[in-house]
């Protein structure tokens, strides 16, 4: 059965950004995201939200997993940014 995360019913009712979007394409005044933890992709344009495709959301999944993934992408991100300056500084 298809279905969307609380996140994303939250995003739809309260036009409320959550961490676990992903920004696939970003155009002038429209950006297109899909949910890491329902899959759903949904598309905002001039602040207003809607669902292009809703996903698959498993209640008994944690949504804390996403969360912690993109933390450490994050900070090996920073890590690299870091390294590559101090050497570009030397
Ligand atoms: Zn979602």
């Amino acid at each position: 059965m298809e279905s969307t995360c609380p996140s994303c019913e939250l995003l739809i009712s309260q036009q409320r950004h959550h961490p676990y979007l992903v920004n696939i394409s970003t155009l002038q005044d429209s950006q297109l995201y899909k949910c890491r933890c329902c899959n759903s992709y949904l598309h905002c344009y001039l602040q207003q939200w809607e669902i292009i495709s809703i996903g698959y959301y498993d209640e008994r999944q944690s949504p804390l997993t996403p969360s912690t993934d993109s933390k450490n992408r994050t900070m090996s991100f920073a890590n690299s940014l870091a390294l590559h300056l101090a050497t570009n500084s030397r």
